[in-house]
């Protein structure tokens, strides 16, 4: 239950930043994050993000199509840069590899504690890699890289 509030809350979060970004490809973006923009719609956006979390509900990767493994996962607390390319690539092509909830912006310390059930797909997590293996500038693949896999 809690893990399905945590998601819910990500979504909404998600769909508020994302209100106004529907703007082209900015070359400087690309310079800042070290990954080009896939520039996502928001309808497509939003069907993303309703693809995995139908996937961690029926345990099913959305983008594989095989069967994930349900592991637990510790909470990371912080805002979401939803400019950082890897959000859109991490939903269009590896959404199920997080091995880790969002937890928000306020850190809680009695939720730091606990760990949470989520499936993961070993072959998101091997897409991810490739993904953050070709793109060693953007700080998001830099800590995919240092994490043991
Ligand atoms: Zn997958």
């Amino acid at each position: 239950m809690r893990h399905t509030l945590l998601v819910i809350a990500f979504i909404c979060v998600a769909f508020t930043a994302r209100s106004d970004s529907a703007s082209p490809a900015d070359p400087q973006l690309e310079g800042i994050y070290g990954c080009p923009p896939l520039n996502l719609s928001d309808a497509r956006t939003d069907r993303l993000l309703a693809a995995r979390k139908r996937a961690q509900r029926r345990g099913v990767c959305n983008v594989h199509h095989i069967r994930m493994q349900m592991k637990r996962v510790p909470i990371h607390f912080g805002l979401v840069d939803f400019q950082d390319p890897y959000f859109d690539y991490s939903i269009s092509y590896f959404p199920n590899a997080e091995d880790y909830v969002r937890g928000g912006d306020e850190v809680d310390p009695a939720a730091e504690k606990k760990l949470y059930k989520k499936f993961i797909c070993r072959k998101c997590k091997e897409v991810e890699h490739e993904w953050a293996v070709a793109h060693p500038k953007n700080e998001t693949a830099q800590y995919i890289l240092k994490s043991p896999q």
